[in-house]
Formats: C-alpha cells, sequence, structure tokens
C-alpha cells in the first residue's frame, strides 16, 4: 500500500522533473548557448553583469525580444473568443500543442509548447515557462549561471547566482519586482505553496523557504516531511 502511494506521488511529478532535467542539460550545451547569445544586443555582451546591469537586460528581454502569448484568444475576424484544445506531443520537441479554434469560422492558432529552447528562441512567444527557459538559456550564455525555478502550482521563474548567492529573477514581470523579490507572489498572488524546487542537470534544491514568510504554515501543509527527500531521490533517476 506505501508503495503504490509513494508511486502514485512521484510518478505526479515525473514529468515534470523529466522537463525540467532536459531543460537543465540544455543550459550546459555550448552550441545551445552560443546560439542564444547571437540575440543578445552587444551593449549587453561588453560588462559583467551584476545587479546593475541586470535590470536592463530584463527590460530587453520583456519588452523588446518576447512575446506573451496569452491563454485565451480572440478571433480576429468574428471577435469571439476560441475555443482551446490540448494535445499531448512529441516530448522531444513539445510537450503538447495548444489549438486555439473559432468556432463561428473556423479559423485557428496553434501554439506549441516546446522543449527545445532553440526553438522557443525562434519563435520568441510564449509564457512564463518559455520565457523562463529562454531567460535563463541567455543568462547562462552571458556566463552567468542560471537555474529554473518552479512552484507546482502554476508558475516558474529563474535563479541567478549573482555574488556567491542563488537570486530570484522572474523576467515576466516588471522591474523591480523582476528581481529579487521573492515573497512578490505569496504577498500578491496568494501563492499557497508546498514546494518550489530550483533544478540542475542532477539534483533539485528545495528552495521554498526562499520564497515564503509562513514557512510553519507550509511546513503544517507537508504532511511528510521525507517527501522532499523522496522526490530528491526521484529526479536523479527520472
Ligand atoms: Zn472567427
Amino acid at each position: 500500500m506505501f508503495v503504490n502511494n509513494l508511486n502514485r506521488f512521484t510518478s505526479s511529478f515525473a514529468a515534470n522533473f523529466k522537463f525540467y532535467k532536459n531543460i537543465s542539460e540544455q543550459y550546459t550545451d555550448h552550441t545551445i548557448l552560443d546560439s542564444v547569445n547571437q540575440l543578445v544586443p552587444e551593449k549587453f555582451l561588453k560588462s559583467s553583469l551584476d545587479h546593475q546591469s541586470l535590470p536592463p537586460l530584463l527590460h530587453w528581454f520583456k519588452n523588446d525580444l518576447m512575446k506573451w502569448m496569452p491563454k485565451e484568444l480572440q478571433c480576429s475576424s468574428c471577435h469571439r473568443r476560441m475555443r482551446v484544445q490540448i494535445k499531448e506531443g512529441d516530448s522531444k520537441i513539445f510537450r503538447k500543442t495548444e489549438v486555439h479554434s473559432c468556432d463561428k469560422c473556423d479559423s485557428s492558432i496553434i501554439f506549441p509548447r516546446y522543449v527545445k529552447i532553440l526553438k522557443i528562441a525562434e519563435v520568441k512567444i510564449g509564457r512564463c515557462s518559455e520565457w523562463s527557459i529562454l531567460f535563463g538559456a541567455i543568462l547562462n550564455s552571458l556566463s552567468v549561471q542560471t537555474r529554473i525555478v518552479h512552484d507546482f502550482l502554476d508558475h516558474c521563474w529563474n535563479e541567478s547566482l549573482i555574488n556567491k548567492k542563488w537570486i530570484h529573477l522572474d523576467s515576466t514581470l516588471n522591474y523591480p519586482i523582476s528581481f529579487n523579490h521573492p515573497y512578490y507572489y505569496e504577498q500578491n498572488w496568494g501563492k499557497e505553496y508546498e514546494y518550489v524546487f530550483a533544478f540542475s542537470t542532477n539534483s533539485i534544491e528545495d528552495v521554498t523557504r526562499y520564497y515564503t514568510e509562513k514557512w510553519q504554515m507550509i511546513k503544517n501543509r507537508r504532511v511528510n516531511e521525507d517527501k522532499a527527500n523522496i522526490l530528491k531521490k526521484f529526479y536523479s533517476r527520472v
């Protein structure tokens, strides 16, 4: 019984873990990093990135490079809300595909959720996952060690190693909240975390405590404190 419950528990994380492991592996691939580096304007290539130079880079990424894909679209000719269907995809190229279609005129918009960073760099559109995946790759290409963070609710962002400390960075938000505002989601979006994990190629780190001012409540929410350790072991095997 315990084993079955454990399997169910870990398998609910499996697809997610595989995905972030794949992204973390791409962050160490120099061909990929060299390629995304080509997107970066020259002014950001000259100096080393720090607390001063990161805000303009965040601004460029959000306002000049990327487009946001809304969850719901309106048909451009009929102005009706489009219907959304999710199709599971080939896990090597895209996780899934969203098909937005208009019931009246039959037009449709297809939005593939790519796994490959170079595909995201090509289309430059997405939501928090595409944005944080590409922004993380760009920072790694600028020699700022950066990882992906996921809250297992509905959001993900980055952390970069700056002055030997992992600092919160969220390219989807406006500066200054995009930089070193770890309590923002809890304070403004009412997040009730159980786990927030930061991903590397070989390991995950439970970073929940960095994002909460309600640590005792989260500890109470976690029925079994061993879960984090079970998940850490599980990640090394996915
Ligand atoms: Zn239409």
